[in-house]
């Protein structure tokens, strides 16, 4: 059972969220840092557990889709959610602007081959989302192409599903102002500077068209099968605490077993 507080994120189907109407400080009802910080290691302390069933299973596997506009911390939430976790059993795949190679076909090709296999917990940084994202705000393929590709999307998450794979969407959302103050922190601290790209100014000025766009790919692909959630993320400890929560629940939920042991290995003693 998804919990109250995860129910209230979750985008419902065809609706789509309001996401300037979503507070994106929301505390999510935690009182402080400390009683985030709780929150989310009450989660965290089942996660290498529950990660090691679906290993020794070995027949379905889990994928946790993470988008978000620059700075929304993706990469913060990955080291955090996923620190205790053994990276044999994690497969992370960060999408980048696509390669001549990868435009050479369809766009699901390259995401297609990253899903996880059998036993694993994927993580996608990044994903075909960028594809009815980035793509519809500057405009790299026309209008018809990328509307038909709501469709594809959620077919091929159904076939996901289908064939064994959990798939759990999350948008990490932030303001325009949060966003301001931690571009502004990776030009002025020397440690973070590297992680600063002048293209990230364009997107940010595109601001508004990316929360339009986020909102129609939400709404057109937020399934039973495949459900988004928005998670309010200018609060790291809310952020963590939800989506350790999210992930926690629905491995919790598939009721992980593993697999049968031979029989009569009773008495056996090993010379
Ligand atoms: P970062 O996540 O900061 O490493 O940046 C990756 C960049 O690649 C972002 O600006 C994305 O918007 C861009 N990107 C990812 N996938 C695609 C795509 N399918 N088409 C165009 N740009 C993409
Ligand atoms: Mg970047």
């Amino acid at each position: 059972m998804v919990s109250e507080l995860l129910e209230a994120l979750r985008v419902p189907a065809r609706v789509g969220p309001d996401l300037t109407g979503r507070d994106t400080a929301d505390q999510l009802g935690l009182a402080d840092k400390a009683a985030g910080r709780r929150y989310r290691d009450k989660f965290l302390e089942e996660l290498p557990d529950l990660q090691a069933l679906l290993w020794a299973e070995d027949q379905r596997s889990v994928l946790l889709v993470l988008q978000g506009m620059d700075t929304s911390g993706k990469d913060g939430t990955i080291r955090r959610v996923f620190s205790g976790v053994n990276p044999q059993g994690v497969r992370v795949a960060s999408f980048k602007a696509p390669s001549a190679d990868d435009l050479d076909h369809d766009y699901l090709w390259r995401v297609h081959t990253a899903a996880p296999s059998r036993g694993e917990l994927g993580i996608f940084n990044r994903s075909h989302y960028e594809d009815v994202g980035v793509v519809r705000v500057l405009g790299l393929v026309p209008e018809q192409r990328w509307r038909s590709r709501y469709q594809h999307i959620r077919e091929f998450e159904r076939l996901l599903t289908d064939e064994g794979t959990t798939v759990l969407k999350v948008f990490l959302h932030i303001s325009r102002d949060e966003q301001r103050e931690r571009l502004q922190k990776r030009i002025d601290d020397p440690a973070k500077r590297w992680k600063f790209n002048r293209g990230d100014l364009d997107m940010r000025a595109r601001w508004d068209d990316f929360m339009s766009a986020y909102e129609d790919a939400m709404a057109e692909t937020s399934t039973d099968w495949a459900p988004w959630y928005v998670v309010p993320a200018d609060r790291k400890w809310v952020r963590d605490a939800a989506v350790a929560e999210l992930l926690v629940t629905t491995l919790r939920g598939m009721k992980l077993q593993p697999p049968a042991a031979e029989r009569d290995l009773d008495g056996i003693v090993i010379e």
